[in-house]
């Protein structure tokens, strides 16, 4: 194929960046800047202000939210070059992407890869506009890190399924829309007796019970399915093909968890200048406890040298056809750093950086306390470091034999 010249290259990005700096000047509210990407979370659209909605709206419209994600289904169509544009542009009058949740991290891209062309007209673009929440129906009872010893059981009726059984663990399930829920159809065979299909959250039969968490939030449920009706077009890809379409956006949570996820979005606070506001600092403006000094130092390298590699491997893997085995080692890093993150935090706030709840603390230290208990999930979430050990040792390391 023939490749454009640099100087070309060079031109359309000045053009389109021209265009992204428009398009934040007619749409971006000054008011949003620097506010987080709340909207990307698990409730979804469901508490926006209407200025939020419209900021929402505006990106989703151009499926800037998903910019590389294909044109005919809702997505931006765009160069990986385009898409760091927008992220820097946006990044520079503090716009967040209000496009988010599990339907683009993980669901978009595996049904983009296994659905039939129905399913992507009718699922993709609403996620590309942020209007669809999605849950994800994997964990059972007795079903975690042995995910394939799922029962809950889809029974075929002509033309429909039958699902009755439970789930646990369903984040966001109490504000989602609708399910990937990965069901037995055949309980003669562990893996190949699985299915993939999608299921209406606001089907006869769906039940959920919110469980509260050490965090003292409840994002997530048990979810109980009885007798209800799954219509056979919401069956991705072959019955039975379930446990290779499942595990496919396991890696994609798994990637989303670390390279990009939870410990990129903590490195906008620094540190070393929360440090600087809460211990003691010499003439020179260098914090006195050398000890402290040099864990943050420590951190602060291992943490950059681990996004920049992540960010690479994420590219690598992009390159040769998606994401691959490698997203275990990132989770396992990218959760690892982000717990010892929130634990620095703590050593660096003392007793002020335990507060519950009290005016004797601020919005940030009582936020941060919160996300200290709540990344102790991060290790569990997404299988837990021991799962992605046994994934390293089998797939990428080759030491055991693969099953
Ligand atoms: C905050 C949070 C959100 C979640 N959201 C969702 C969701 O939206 N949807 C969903 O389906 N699930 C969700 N999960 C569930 C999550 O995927 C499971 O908790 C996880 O896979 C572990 O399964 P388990 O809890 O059943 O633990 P178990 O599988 O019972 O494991 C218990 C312990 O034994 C260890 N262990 C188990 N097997 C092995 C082994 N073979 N080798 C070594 N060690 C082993 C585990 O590492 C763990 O420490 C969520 C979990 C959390 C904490």
């Amino acid at each position: 194929m023939p490749t454009q010249p640099e100087s070309d290259v060079q031109a359309s990005e000045d053009a389109f960046r021209t265009e992204v700096r428009q398009f934040l000047a007619a749409h971006f509210p000054a008011e949003l800047s620097g506010t987080g990407n709340m909207l990307a979370g698990l409730d979804g659209p469901t508490n926006e202000t209407p200025v939020q909605k419209k900021w929402r709206e505006a990106v989703g419209e151009r499926g800037w939210g998903t910019p590389t994600w294909p044109k005919e289904y809702g997505g931006g169509g765009l160069t990986k070059g385009q898409a760091r544009i927008i992220e820097h542009e946006f990044a520079k009058v503090g716009a967040y992407n209000p496009i988010g949740g599990m339907g683009v991290m993980m669901f978009g891209p595996t049904l983009l890869e296994y659905g039939d062309e129905k399913q992507k007209l009718e699922h993709i673009p609403p996620i590309c506009r942020g209007e669809i929440r999605w849950c994800q129906g994997y964990s059972e009872p007795n079903a975690g890190s042995d995910l394939a010893n799922l029962q809950t059981f889809a029974v075929d009726k002509g033309d429909h399924y039958l699902v009755n059984g439970q789930k646990t663990w369903t984040s966001g399930g109490q504000w989602a829309d609708k399910c990937f829920a990965i069901v037995r159809t055949d309980r003669s065979d562990k893996h190949k007796g699985i299915s993939f299909m999608l299921i209406d959250m606001d089907a006869p039969g769906v039940e959920v019970r919110p469980i509260t968490m050490i965090s003292g939030t409840s994002p997530f449920c048990e979810t109980f399915f009885t007798d209800v009706k799954v219509p056979k077009e919401n069956l991705v890809g072959r019955e039975g093909q379930g446990w290779t379409i499942g595990k496919r956006l396991l890696q994609h949570e798994r990637t989303n968890i670390s390279g990009g996820g939870r410990l990129a979005g903590m490195m906008g606070q620094s540190l070393a200048d929360v440090a600087k506001k809460y211990c003691e600092t010499g003439g020179d403006g260098a914090l006195v406890n050398k000890v402290l000094r040099d864990k943050i130092a420590d951190f602060e390298i291992r943490s950059n040298s681990f996004l920049l590699t992540a960010r690479r491997a994420v590219e690598e893997s992009k390159a040769q056809g998606g994401v691959s085995e490698i997203s275990s080692v990132l989770k396992k890093v990218g959760t690892k750093l982000a717990q010892e993150r929130s634990e620095l935090l703590i050593e660096i706030r003392g007793l002020q950086g335990l507060g519950w709840e009290g005016d004797e603390f601020g919005d940030d230290e009582l936020e941060d306390v919160r996300g200290w208990l709540f990344g102790k999930a991060a290790t569990i979430y997404g299988g837990s470091t021991e799962v992605q050990n046994n994934i390293i040792a089998k797939r990428v390391l080759g030491m055991l034999d693969h099953q």
